[in-house]
Order: structure tokens, then C-alpha cells, then sequence
């Protein structure tokens, strides 16, 4: 995408004003990091906005809200007991990429590798959109479609929201790429929440070797209400994620990314399993 004109408004009603004035020629930068994946629009003008107020983690009653121009970077800087973005940030490459993109820019235009909606699907956190006034959006409801195309002019992501991860709960994280620098081939994530020996809830979630973000429910639904037993998870996996659309990258095949999306998927769930029973990782 190329821009004809970049506006640096200083809080959100003016950034919200002048979105919803420009209409289609209007585009919300933030990091700057996915503008060069955009199809150009004639007559774009960019609207910065991170000089809103809107960068920042707070701890909440139970969890944490997060800022939506909060870098990756101070993702994997912060520091709290039950915090787990930073495991996931980590690992979206580069710490020059990390140090400019934004928790918004991430989870507003979904794209195969955008690994922050993960992990907010399986922690059923919150996405927080001001059209005027904040609405809070399930996570699990907002990332069914791609977000972007919901949104009216002018409005925009100013928080997301996440519980703090500690036993009975347990969260797992795990991707594969070629490089450190390379889009991911598949990545996975997971929650658990036990009722003693019982798998409770079970939130699962594959990006990187699908179109975008995904929860995979079949296999949710296969483990709920049964024994907290990681052997089950193989069975489970493999028959629920046969029927998905995979997509080899960096020149592997389709099938190939199935059969990673299998293995990667039992992985992030022994570790969601194991951190549920507060053992050590
Ligand atoms: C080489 C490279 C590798 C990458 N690898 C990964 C990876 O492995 N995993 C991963 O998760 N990410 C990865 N990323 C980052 C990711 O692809 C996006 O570029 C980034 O997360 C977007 O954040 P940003 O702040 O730069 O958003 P921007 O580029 O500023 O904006 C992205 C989109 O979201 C909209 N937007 C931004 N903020 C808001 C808001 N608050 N409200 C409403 N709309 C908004 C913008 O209008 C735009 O359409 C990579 C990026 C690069 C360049």
C-alpha cells in the first residue's frame, strides 16, 4: 500500500474523527509493519496512532489489559505472576519487527502466521473496540471472521484482555519455523482448566499451516469431561483435525503440514496439561 498523506493526531476522538472522515482512504498505522502486504488504494492516508494513549499493560481483577499500541517487545519485557504473552511474542520474528508492532496491529488483520490471536482464542480473553464508547468482544466471537471487515470507519482496537494463567489453568505455546526470521510453519496453542483428575476445558487453536487463526472445537469436544490422561491427546487430535484445510509453506506439502499441525497440537496440549497441574515445564 502507498500513501499519499500521514496524519499524527494526539488522542483518540481526533484519530477516530479523521478515520471516519477519510473513510476508505483511511488506514490506522500503527507499527507500519503489514502496510507492505495491503493492496494499494488510491489516495490512502495513513493515521498514526500510537501517540493516543493507548500503550500500556494494567493488572485487573484476575488478569491483565493490554494497551493496543503495546509493542511485542514490552510483551516480552513485562513481568507478572500468571502472564504468558511474552512466551508467544518472543517468538514473532524479528526484535526489530517486535520493537514497532503493536497487540492491535497484530489481531485487527489476521494473516497465516499472526500467532497473538492464538492464545487469546484459547484464554478466551476479550478485544476491546471504541466506535465512541468501548465494547468488550469475546476473543472466541471476534476471530471467527477476519476482524477488519467489521469494523466501521473509525473504529478502532484500544485494548485486549486476558486472564492471568495459573493452576487449575494452564496454557501451551509452541511453533515451528525454518529461521528464526521465517513466517511460521505451523504454530499451536493451548488452555486446560482441571476439575482434579477431569480435563474440564479444553481451548485448542492452530495458525501458521491454516489460512488464519483457527479453534479447532472437534478436538475440544473430544476431551472435555475426560481424564486428564496425555495419552488420549494423539487420538484426539488425529481425528479431529483431518477434515481442516492444511497449507504446506516454504516448500513443504499440505500433508506434511497436516502431520506437523498433529504433532505440534499434542505438544502445546502436555504442556497445557502439565502447567495445569502446576508442575514445572
Ligand atoms: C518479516 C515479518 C515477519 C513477521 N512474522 C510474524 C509472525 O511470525 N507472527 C506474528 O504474529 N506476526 C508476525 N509479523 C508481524 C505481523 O505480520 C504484523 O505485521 C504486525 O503484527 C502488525 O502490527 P503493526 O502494529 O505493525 O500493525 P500495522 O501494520 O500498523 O497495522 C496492521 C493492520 O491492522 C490495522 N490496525 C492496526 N492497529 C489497529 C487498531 N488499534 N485498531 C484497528 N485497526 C488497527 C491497520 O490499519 C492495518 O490494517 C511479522 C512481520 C514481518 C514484517
Amino acid at each position: 500500500m502507498r500513501f499519499v498523506d500521514f496524519l499524527i493526531p494526539e488522542t483518540l476522538d481526533e484519530a477516530r474523527a479523521a478515520l471516519e472522515a477519510l473513510g476508505d482512504r483511511g488506514y490506522a498505522f500503527a507499527g507500519g509493519t503489514a502496510f507492505q502486504y495491503v493492496s494499494d488504494r488510491p489516495g490512502a492516508t495513513a493515521v498514526d496512532i500510537t501517540r493516543l494513549g493507548l500503550r500500556g499493560i494494567d493488572q485487573t481483577d484476575g488478569g491483565f489489559r493490554v494497551g493496543a499500541t503495546t509493542t511485542l517487545t514490552d510483551l516480552v519485557r513485562y513481568q507478572a505472576d500468571g502472564w504468558v504473552l511474552d512466551r508467544v511474542a518472543t517468538r514473532i520474528p524479528t526484535h526489530q519487527v517486535r520493537n514497532v508492532s503493536t497487540v492491535g496491529g497484530n489481531i485487527s488483520r489476521l494473516f497465516p502466521w499472526s500467532d497473538l490471536p492464538l492464545a487469546l482464542l484459547v484464554l478466551e480473553g476479550g478485544v476491546v473496540i471504541s466506535d465512541g464508547e468501548e465494547q468488550t468482544h469475546a476473543a472466541l466471537e471476534f476471530f471467527t471472521a477476519q476482524p477488519l471487515n467489521r469494523f466501521g470507519h473509525g473504529d478502532l482496537v484500544t485494548a485486549v484482555t486476558l486472564p492471568a494463567v495459573s493452576p487449575p489453568l494452564g496454557f501451551g505455546f509452541k511453533k515451528e519455523n525454518i529461521t528464526n526470521a521465517a513466517f511460521a510453519l505451523m504454530t499451536g496453542a493451548a488452555a486446560i482448566t482441571l476439575d482434579g483428575e477431569r480435563l474440564a476445558k479444553v481451548r485448542l487453536a492452530a495458525n501458521g499451516a491454516l489460512a488464519v487463526p483457527q479453534r479447532l472445537t472437534a478436538v475440544e469436544d473430544a476431551l472435555e469431561g475426560r481424564a486428564a490422561d496425555p495419552s488420549l491427546f494423539a487420538g484426539a487430535v488425529e481425528d479431529g483435525i483431518g477434515g481442516l484445510d492444511w497449507r504446506g509453506r516454504e516448500g513443504m506439502s499440505d500433508e506434511f503440514a497436516r502431520h506437523l499441525g498433529g504433532v505440534i497440537l499434542c505438544d502445546v496440549l502436555e504442556q497445557a496439561l502439565q502447567a495445569a497441574k502446576g508442575e514445572a515445564e
